[in-house]
């Protein structure tokens, strides 16, 4: 995951200043050091790092803050606020355009992810938006791009415009726009050729894309890995285009971050997007306070929500919550919860969106694999309805009967009835704690 270790360092420095009773000028400066350290490290650029510690300084100085009652709280406030309009405050979305077709032109350089990323974003536009998309195969010099997006169209189950490698991309670009009004697709997509670095050529061709298509939206897709460089080529992209918005892809590898922290503020152009993996449904709007809180180790709740909403039938989950209140929670109830977790991505994901999560004991190696679930999941199809519902009668041999049925160990049956137990537990204790005792906001 992205800003691992970004996140790390900010929350050690965090942890050490957030219970503070008292907050002096001294401890701010030694908190500010670190942090630009940190942000220094995470391939941040060196003059936004500056100004942002400067700001950050000036307001935890400032009366707002060592005057407070809870000034070690404040401080990270301020830091998290900074944060977040340093990526852009608000979220950009999506400009789509009153008189259709929608014109979305996808630049980048070769490898950043381009091809992929445009079926990504129609798939996204087609759900979120409910649009007909047309995607548009602009790229003619990597023999494998055209060929590439019809796999994508096929898979989607959405149009296609080609007309090979032998015309110019300008006259694809410009029939394409033709071929979407009359066949009533509201957006148009177009990918286009990328090179391994920026070039004259590829601008000039871009420009005339652009001044024969009136693009609503450029976005510069721009792969997170490398870091200092990707926002280098935001800044020749955009002086010579203009670009609308920036798609970070590859933020699921192991990038420090720099650049999803410093291309707004050098660009001035905001980050609309970002990819979190090679499938089509791994593209997510970008949200900058919710990033701000997950590099600061305050959870990204709202984004699990979301996915939750999106997967889980809500009078299911009504039900399941009737169910762990009164204790009638069973193998059959973890089962069909597993499924629905399952859908919603990787669990190790879904970890790292939970406020605090990354700084649980043993939470920290947790490699939350499929083929563990797989196992779980045949560990509880083994069992009869009698004893999913009441696993204390699960003796000896109802356990090794289980064992051979599932494929697994006697050791592993156990396990999985003693984290049941456990979990059951768990639940008494949260439900019963529910009326008095209100998890701590760090913000109160
Ligand atoms: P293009 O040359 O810019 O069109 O790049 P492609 O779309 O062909 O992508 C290059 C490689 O990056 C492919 O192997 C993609 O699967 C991969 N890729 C694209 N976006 C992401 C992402 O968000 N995460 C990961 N892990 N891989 C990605």
């Amino acid at each position: 995951m992205a800003f691992e270790s970004l996140a790390d360092r900010l929350q050690e420095t965090i942890k050490k200043i957030r219970g503070k009773g008292k907050v002096s000028e001294a401890d701010v400066k030694q908190m500010t050091r670190e942090v630009r350290l940190a942000l220094l490290e995470a391939d941040v650029n060196f003059k936004v790092v500056k100004d942002l510690i400067n700001r950050i300084k000036e307001r935890a100085i400032g009366q707002e803050v060592l005057k407070s009652l809870t000034p070690g709280q404040q401080v990270i406030k301020v830091v998290q606020e900074e944060l977040t309009e340093l990526m852009g405050g608000e979220q950009s979305k999506i400009n789509l355009s009153p008189k259709p077709p929608t014109v979305v032109m996808l630049v980048g350089l070769q490898g950043a992810g381009k091809t992929t990323t445009t079926g990504k974003l129609a798939n996204f536009v087609r759900k979120q938006h409910n649009k007909c998309p047309l995607l548009v195969a602009g790229d003619v010099y990597r023999p494998a791009a055209i060929k590439q997006l019809e796999t994508l169209g096929q898979q989607l189950t959405m149009p296609v415009f080609s007309m090979g490698d032998k015309e110019s991309p300008v006259t694809i670009a410009k029939e394409a726009v033709a071929k979407a009004k009359e066949d009533h697709n509201d957006i148009v997509f177009i990918d286009t050729a990328g090179r391994l670095h920026v070039d004259e050529n590829l601008m000039e061709e871009l420009e005339q894309i652009k001044s024969v298509t009136k693009p609503d939206e450029i976005f510069l897709v721009v792969d997170a890995m490398t870091g200092q460089d990707a926002v280098n080529v935001a800044e020749s992209f955009n002086e010579h285009l203009g670009l609308t918005g920036v798609i970070l892809t590859k933020l699921d590898g192991d990038t420090r971050g720099g650049a999803a922290l410093s291309v707004k503020a050098v660009t001035g152009t905001p980050i609309k997007f970002v990819g979190l993996g090679e499938k089509l449904d791994a593209l997510e709007a970008f949200h900058p306070e919710r990033m701000a809180s997950r590099i600061l180790g305050m959870g990204d709740v709202l984004t699990l929500i979301e996915k939750a909403q999106a997967t889980v039938d809500e009078d299911k989950a009504k039900e399941m919550e009737k169910k762990m209140r009164t204790m009638s929670f069973t193998f059959d109830d973890f089962l069909e919860q597993l499924g629905q977790v399952r859908t919603m991505g990787p669990l190790e994901d879904l970890l790292a969106m939970m406020p605090g999560a990354n700084k649980m004991k043993g939470m920290k190696n947790l490699q939350v694999d499929d083929k563990k679930i797989g196992q779980i999941e045949a560990i509880i199809r083994s069992m009869t309805p009698k004893e999913k519902a009441e696993p204390d009668i699960i003796n000896a041999s109802r356990k090794k009967r289980i064992a051979v049925g599932s494929g697994t160990s006697i050791q592993e049956v156990n396990r999985l009835l003693k984290q049941f137990k456990d979990m059951k537990k768990m639940m008494k204790q949260m439900m019963g704690s529910g009326k008095g005792k209100k998890k701590k906001n760090p913000f109160n």
